[in-house]
């Protein structure tokens, strides 16, 4: 290989391998995405307005992150909630629902008054099964049978609905056990079902991945003896964030007890798993924070992820009208709507001289403004898949020109024509051959004709509704005629002839003379009847004149005489 081709294929495959990057990197599923181009392409050669393009990840941060804490702990409404809260974050709590009770606590655990509560804010309530067991020893059983897998699942799913009145769709499974007899079960009740794991989950996930999430839990070295003891932790925590980050990967946070570092050994020594301080809590949520206003991270629960990542993935949307100012799309995603319905991140692409939208779905009604990337023209906006058709209409302030043309001619265009504030529209006005532009009225006033044969008109800066209409008339042409003494041509003088018609002429001399000449625009024409005739124009597209003489006729008299006389 030469060096130059060597060159070549090195930049081709730098190229390349750019390219893959920038499309991995910045929009999710390029492939699914120029699918959905050429179906549209069928119906509009010339435009993709409406193509959806769905964000990888809500608000189009690069990666994900759910906090989640387990067991039901009383310390997760007393110490967790006040903190994810102060940074606006939403958690997803696994209760252990045969152990919450509605008075009289059980150890450690929570009421479900304070499980309700945190549920009214936006936490998400998910299942950790009643009594917690080694599910995998377990058999599958029955809805109705204790000591079962199916027992454990549904009755804790059930009880947490029943408690909390909101549908249960997360799990995690007790000690995070489980193999493919659990899973089974697990995929009748749940949308997903969370274990552990040394890496983030991917962002993209199908199948029996749903049902082996991977989470991190804070692990501490002992001894703890004070906050910073736990420094070490914290850092990395972060770095293993940092790489999901990186990767556009989903971090799920698993976290037990959040305790003020005053109680941790107490709460050690009563059996405790892995307690959290609200020191280390909060100092992670604030680094969560920070990343998250820097769209690094996306916060969301637990389920609003897994319902993000499965819209998403089975997006499909169709452009179901598109007119000069307003496009019509059906989007849907095959899902369950009483669970999928969490509204994704999409750019919606529009004509490139829309700069401001209204946006509708679903009765809910938002001004938007419209951004460019590579030259083509968005729309940002979150479109729910299970809410009906998405709307938008170019919200730019448009005016009306109503143009109308009598007959004999046209104007174009031709009819109601919308024109954005301060825009320009032109007008053709055109008269059929034959005819040329008699009017033109703007706004009821006359305008002034310039050109008849055809004209442009055009309104510039249009702030107002306009009208414009023209009329055209036939085009005319005079024949003069004139006659000298002793005859007359019929008719005589000015006679008008429309353009292309014609005008016969009668020549007739008076008694005892005859036609001497007759001469039409000045030229001789030959007299073939002396005695009268008719000359006919045909075909009239100019003036003339046409005029005839006349002289006495004149008889020899031949005499003779014989002699003499
Ligand atoms: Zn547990």
């Amino acid at each position: 290989m030469n060096k130059s081709t060597k060159s070549f294929f090195s930049n081709f495959l730098f190229l390349t391998l750019s390219l893959i990057f920038l499309f991995n990197s910045n929009t999710w599923g390029i492939s699914k995405t120029i699918d959905k181009k050429q179906s549209i392409n069928k119906t509009n050669s010339t435009t993709n307005a409406g193509a959806i393009v769905v964000k990888k990840w809500a608000d189009d941060k690069k990666s994900a992150f759910s906090f989640s804490f387990d067991d039901a702990y009383v310390s997760q409404y007393i110490n967790t909630r006040p903190i994810l809260n102060q940074f606006g974050f939403k958690g997803t709590f696994f209760l252990l629902a045969g152990s919450i009770h509605d008075s009289v606590p059980e150890w450690r655990y929570g009421l479900w008054w304070q499980f309700l509560e945190m549920a009214q804010e936006g936490h998400e309530m998910a299942a950790h099964t009643m009594t917690h067991p080694h599910l995998r020893s377990m058999p599958v059983g029955d809805e109705q049978t204790p000591n079962t897998i199916t027992y454990e699942l549904y009755q804790s799913k059930i009880l947490i609905e029943q408690k909390i009145g909101e549908k249960v769709i997360s799990f995690a499974y007790p000690y995070t056990e489980h193999n493919a007899k659990v899973d089974n079960v697990t995929k009748k009740y749940f949308e997903n079902g969370r274990a552990i794991g040394d890496v983030p989950n991917p962002s993209s996930l199908s199948g029996n991945a749903w049902y082996s999430l991977t989470s991190k839990q804070a692990e501490f070295n002992l001894p703890r003896n004070t906050p910073s003891d736990d420094l070490d932790e914290l850092a990395n925590y972060e770095t293993f964030t940092q790489n999901s980050i990186n990767n556009g990967q989903w971090t799920i946070f698993q976290g037990h007890e959040v305790l003020p570092f005053s109680e941790i050994a107490a709460a050690l020594s009563q059996g405790s798993y892995l307690p959290i301080s609200n020191q280390w809590l909060t100092a992670l949520a604030q680094w969560i924070k920070n990343k998250s206003d820097n769209n690094d991270i996306w916060v969301e629960t637990i389920g609003n992820v897994t319902r993000y990542i499965k819209e998403r993935d089975n997006f499909t949307f169709n452009v179901v009208s598109s007119t000069a100012n307003q496009i019509i799309i059906s989007v849907n995603d095959g899902l369950d709507n009483t669970i999928y319905n969490y509204p994704l991140t999409t750019d919606i692409e529009v004509p490139n001289n829309w700069n401001n939208v209204t946006f509708t779905q679903d009765n809910v009604t938002k001004s938007l403004t419209t951004f460019t990337n590579n030259g083509v023209n968005y729309v940002r906006a979150n479109v729910i898949p299970s809410g009906g058709n998405v709307t938008i209409q170019n919200s730019a302030t448009l005016f009306t020109i109503t143009s109308s043309a009598g007959s004999n001619g046209s104007i174009t265009p031709l009819g109601v024509t919308s024109v954005n504030s301060g825009g320009s529209q032109a007008y053709t006005i055109t008269p059929s051959s034959g005819y040329k532009i008699e009017s033109i009225t703007v706004d009821g006033n006359p305008e002034t004709v310039t050109t008849n044969s055809g004209q442009t008109y055009t309104f510039t800066n249009v702030v107002v509704n306009h009208t414009i209409s023209a009329t055209f008339s036939v085009i005319q042409f005079t024949i003069t005629s004139s006659a000298g003494s002793n005859g007359s041509i019929t008719p005589l003088g000015v006679t008008s002839v429309n353009s292309g018609g014609s005008q016969a002429y009668t020549i007739t001399p008076n008694t005892g003379y005859k036609i001497d000449s007759i001469k039409v625009d000045g030229t001789p024409v030959t007299v073939t009847t002396n005695s009268g005739q008719t000359y006919t124009f045909t075909n009239v597209t100019a003036n003339h004149t046409i005029t005839a003489t006349f002289s006495v006729i004149q008889f020899t008299i031949t005499s003779s005489a014989g002699s003499n006389g």
